[in-house]
């Protein structure tokens, strides 16, 4: 489908709203039955139409054709986070006994999904490196339900296999699941790599411009509907439709925006590599990682999001870096207008800072839209105080 056509005409039925432009915002938490027939069809089958707005909504229905259709997916459904998006779907997966293989340093919610929340329903997981091509097989067991991915992830941008993961669980039935927020539906494809089911924190560069929580899941229309009938009617975490509309407005300017991120990460990239204040830069597509064949072969582009490490850098050096940074904003999230920073010792007690431990080192730094010569004047004054 012509990515044009998605973002401007997909779903959107103008002659049912006065021919408008923009779709309205069907504010309603319920609908109205002429007869008792109808009222009690509708009872039958709540994906099939609208009801109650914690299931079916008009304006979120815009929203879900259009993401089903980035991802070259057959459906789609979307909640009121990223995380609902992946606890939803893989509880409604999974039951007591069932075991999961999730690669090693997702994001920090997901990690508690897998080690505090499931294990207490009776679902075990383990934790693999998923560069390694080998790991994730020899980590199945009888009971492997799902293999949990994530590439790049999102501090250390560590990449997997799609291809060849999903090929692999095929063959044996297991199901696979990706969070695919860091390269969205631009960059990677994972449908079409064999992956199962693609979540995303539509907070992120759907939303673009850092003022809606939103989440979404897609994949085949059985799986959709198995996780709508279950947890998602249950657990409740459905999305407002003023915030869905928020979301279609985005998608209008997603490539536009997408484009100019990534051609202003680049530019600075470079810049950093250059830095004598610069030990290493990390990216998926840097030639010097060993992500960068992978990264490659299924990653379309990259966005606006990498780390940095300071050369010598101690805690204080790191601390005093960002504290004098006066544009780019110090704040977790990403994917919106503002460039941002954030780093990993702010995760942890000033005692446990190990300068030998990369992961301590890590400054996360993320791109937005502001022009690169403004940002790296920025960047320039903050490495002048160390
Ligand atoms: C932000 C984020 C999430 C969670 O999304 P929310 O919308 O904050 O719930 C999940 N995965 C990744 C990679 C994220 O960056």
């Amino acid at each position: 489908m012509d990515l044009s056509y998605i973002l401007n005409e997909l779903g959107e039925e103008r002659e049912n709203y006065f021919n408008a432009i923009a779709p309205p915002i069907i504010q309603t938490s319920n609908f109205k039955f002429d007869t008792v027939d109808k009222l009690r069809t509708a009872f039958e089958d709540e994906f099939k139409g609208n009801l109650y707005s914690r299931g079916m909504n008009p304006t979120i229905d815009i929203l879900r054709k259009k993401l089903a259709a980035l991802d070259g997916a057959e459906d789609a459904l979307v909640f009121g986070s990223g995380i609902a998006a992946i606890a939803i779907p893989v509880i409604a997966l999974l039951k007591a006994g069932d075991h999961v293989i999730c690669v090693e340093n997702p994001y920090s919610w997901t990690i508690k999904l897998f080690t505090e929340l499931l294990p207490r329903f009776g679902v075990n997981c383990t934790f693999v490196d998923g560069s390694q091509p080998d790991a994730i097989e020899n980590a199945i067991q009888s009971n492997t339900r799902l293999i949990y991915l994530e590439s790049p992830n999102t501090f250390s941008f560590e990449v997997q296999d799609l291809e060849s993961i999903s090929k692999m669980a095929k063959k044996r039935g297991i199901l696979t699941m990706i969070d695919n927020s860091y390269c969205s539906p631009l960059y990677q494809q994972p449908i079409a790599l064999g992956i199962d089911l693609v979540a995303q924190s539509a907070t992120k560069y759907l939303g673009g411009h850092s003022d809606v929580v939103a989440g979404v899941v897609t994949g085949s229309k059985d799986l959709i509907k198995r996780i709508f009938d279950k947890d998602y009617m249950n657990i409740g975490a459905s999305m407002a439709p003023q915030n869905a509309w928020l979301l279609i407005r985005s998608l209008r300017t997603f490539p536009t925006r997408m484009e100019k991120i990534s051609k202003n990460a680049e530019i600075i990239i470079k810049w950093l590599e250059n830095h004598p204040k610069i030990e290493k830069v990390l990216y998926p597509f840097n030639p010097a990682l060993p992500s960068y064949a992978i990264a490659k072969k299924q990653m379309k582009g990259m966005g606006g999001l990498f780390s940095i490490i300071l050369k010598n850098a101690d805690a204080n050096q790191i601390e005093e870096f960002c504290n004098q940074l006066k544009h780019i904003m110090m704040a977790v999230s990403w994917g919106g207008h503002e460039s941002l920073i954030i780093p990993a010792v702010a995760g942890i007690k000033r005692a446990e800072f190990n300068p030998s431990n990369e992961r301590h080192k890590l400054i996360r730094i993320y791109i937005g839209l502001e022009e690169p010569e403004y940002l790296i004047k920025d960047l320039e004054r903050a490495f002048k105080v160390i």
